[in-house]
């Protein structure tokens, strides 16, 4: 494992429902997971139907002791958590976190009302892994390892989303789906979780075009992420949580327009890989 890299993988990228079929076999069809790997530290970013290779993938490296953050509840976000087999492993040591429900649910209580029946066949107590639910306001920061500082905020989305940014190694990475943003406006909470980013990993659901019709769903589009990155002085832009009708001749077609625009700009696939080395001349 390499201990002066900040590590991220991308599990699943497809946002609302996982898809599959021939055109959409390049981006991939895995509903939202993100993996980060701080030196040794590995954290991941909700638990869609990415988790499940997630889950593989951690076991054969053996990792034991991580931590899972949620942005919010939605299916697509949640759907992979009973099918992460590390959770039914006695050695396993989770710990979860989340912040959306703040004041209305703990993530104990979260996690134990989509995993009991009639939705699952068993509750979470059969569970074999030690998990630790964490709960947070947004605002707060976590250090929820050694030397790893997580930034949270409040997105706009219909019931809640907690946006991140993860400091480590000199290094930061932002995770900022599902949100919607205001027309012609710049989202002060998510310019100070991008701000100076080396990625910014952004709800890019939508184009502007499409953006009229799609009100009120809570999501964001490509050249709103261009607007944010280069009036916060970001690096990188990940488009991610893409439409689940969009397949891969689009997104080559959206990545393109998005490059020419913001050179750092890329659309994100299931099993890509980004390496940032530490770097020693930042304090963060
Ligand atoms: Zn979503
Ligand atoms: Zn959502």
């Amino acid at each position: 494992m390499d201990d002066d890299v900040f590590l991220v993988r991308f599990w699943g990228v497809r946002g609302s429902i996982s898809v599959s079929g021939p055109e959409f076999s390049r981006y991939g069809g895995n509903t939202i997971c993100i993996e980060m790997r701080c030196g040794k530290h590995t954290l991941l970013f909700d638990a869609g139907s990415g988790l499940r290779p997630a889950g593989r993938a951690l076991r054969a490296s053996g990792v034991t002791d991580f931590d899972l953050l949620f942005t919010h509840c939605h299916y697509d976000h949640i759907i992979g958590l009973p099918s992460f087999t590390p959770i039914y492993d006695r050695s396993v040591k989770l710990t979860l976190w989340s912040g959306h429900l703040a004041g209305r649910m703990t993530t104990r209580q979260m996690v134990d009302e989509f995993m009991r029946p009639p939705w699952f066949p068993v509750k979470l107590e059969i569970c074999k892994a030690s998990l630790d639910c964490r709960d947070f306001v947004s605002g707060d920061v976590l250090r929820p390892r050694a030397g790893v500082v997580v930034r949270t905020g409040s997105l706009i989305h219909p019931g809640g989303c907690i946006g991140y940014r993860v400091e480590w190694g000199g290094r930061v990475v932002a995770v900022i789906t599902d949100t919607e943003h205001e027309p012609d406006k710049l989202d002060q909470a998510v310019l100070g979780l991008i701000e100076d980013a080396d990625l910014v990993i952004y709800d890019c659901a939508y184009t502007e075009e499409e953006m009229e019709r799609r009100r009120g769903n809570g999501h964001s589009t490509w050249q709103q992420g261009v607007k944010l990155c280069e009036a916060a002085g970001a690096r990188g832009l990940a488009l991610f949580h893409h439409d689940p009708a969009r397949t891969d001749e689009e997104l080559d077609e959206i990545e393109k327009l998005a490059k020419d625009r913001f050179a750092g700009a890329f659309a994100a696939r299931d099993g890509q890989t980004l390496k940032f080395p530490v770097s020693l001349h930042k304090k963060r």
